[in-house]
């Protein structure tokens, strides 16, 4: 297999940010692939390598109807040769990310919600013997998925002072820990949970990490929950694009920025400081918000 992808490490110049004497720059890993988007490349990464040594035909995992991770599952499948399959949480539904999937030739299989938690049951009923299936965990989480988003770090050209990303599982989290704590670095790692009720996010990015290592976990930037929003958060998304071309998502990478912005006027980092956001991709998630966008243009 041959991996062929860029991800700039590029300074933004954002005022609310900038003015207050730091230096912002971004790990455009939003860049890797339109659809393989962001920390979602590197998640599969090493799945893939394992499953393509295994002689695996069929790639499987779970998600929900707007995963970025089912999304980029089905395009890297159909890239690298895996035929794929994903349970979708929740009755049928059509929505551009599900189509998309489709056109990658991803088979989907809608499932109820409540069969939906019991994953185990849920993929035996379909390939219990079938030994050409590999199995990816929902959101991709695990040790590959980490050892995947480590290469985020090791790609880096600068040093920084502090490093903000998203977390949902927690995998690329761990594995960007993983990578500082094994590289020795000061570098302060600050997590942005868009969860609500994240009480179980520490555990999973702790079960992840190869050595202990400090961290902060920012548990109040969710906006009510998970893919919640509201006025305030969409309209410093919209600032965003407009001042920068950089597109964030309201999911995950807006209220990230968002926390950034809300640390750096709280003055915790010194003028002079260089902080490094991961841009971890999923611009789709937008997809299922755009027509709230447009109450901000009445
Ligand atoms: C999936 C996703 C995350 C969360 O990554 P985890 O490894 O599950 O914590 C963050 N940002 C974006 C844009 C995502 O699509």
């Amino acid at each position: 297999m041959e991996f062929n992808f860029y991800s700039p490490e590029e300074e933004i110049n954002f005022a609310p940010i900038t003015s207050h004497g730091v230096r912002l720059f971004m790990k455009r890993d939003d860049l890797i692939h339109p659809f393989i988007s962001g920390n979602k490349w590197r998640k599969l990464k090493y799945n893939l390598i394992h499953a393509s040594v295994a002689q695996k035909k069929r790639l499987v995992s779970f998600g929900g109807a707007y995963s970025n991770h089912i999304l980029a599952l089905a395009a890297a499948g159909a890239k690298f040769g895996f035929k794929t399959t994903a349970f979708i949480r929740g009755e049928e539904v059509s929505n551009p990310v599900l189509e998309f999937c489709k056109l990658f030739g991803m088979r989907l299989i809608f499932v109820s919600r409540d069969a939906y938690r019991d994953k185990q049951n849920c993929f035996n009923h379909y390939f219990e013997g079938d030994d050409e299936v590999f199995f990816i965990d929902e959101g991709g989480y695990g040790q590959a998925a980490a050892q995947g988003c480590r290469e985020i770090i090791d790609e880096l050209n600068h040093t920084y002072d502090a490093i903000f990303c998203a977390a949902g599982t927690g995998a690329t989290a761990a594995g960007i820990i993983n990578a500082l704590a094994e590289k020795n670095l000061a570098t302060k790692m600050n997590v942005i949970s868009a969860l609500k009720g994240d009480g179980f996010l520490k555990a999973e990015i702790d079960r992840l990490l190869v050595k202990p290592h400090t961290y902060e976990l920012f548990s109040q930037y969710h906006f009510g929950g998970y893919a919640k929003t509201n006025a305030e958060l969409l309209q410093f998304i919209q600032r965003f694009a407009t001042e920068t071309g950089v597109l964030l998502d309201p999911v995950y990478t807006g209220k990230t920025l968002f926390a950034i912005q809300d640390y750096v006027s709280n003055g915790y980092l010194e003028p002079g400081s260089k902080i490094l956001m991961v841009h971890t991709g999923g611009l789709f998630g937008i997809l299922g918000m755009l027509d709230r966008f447009k109450d901000l243009y009445r």
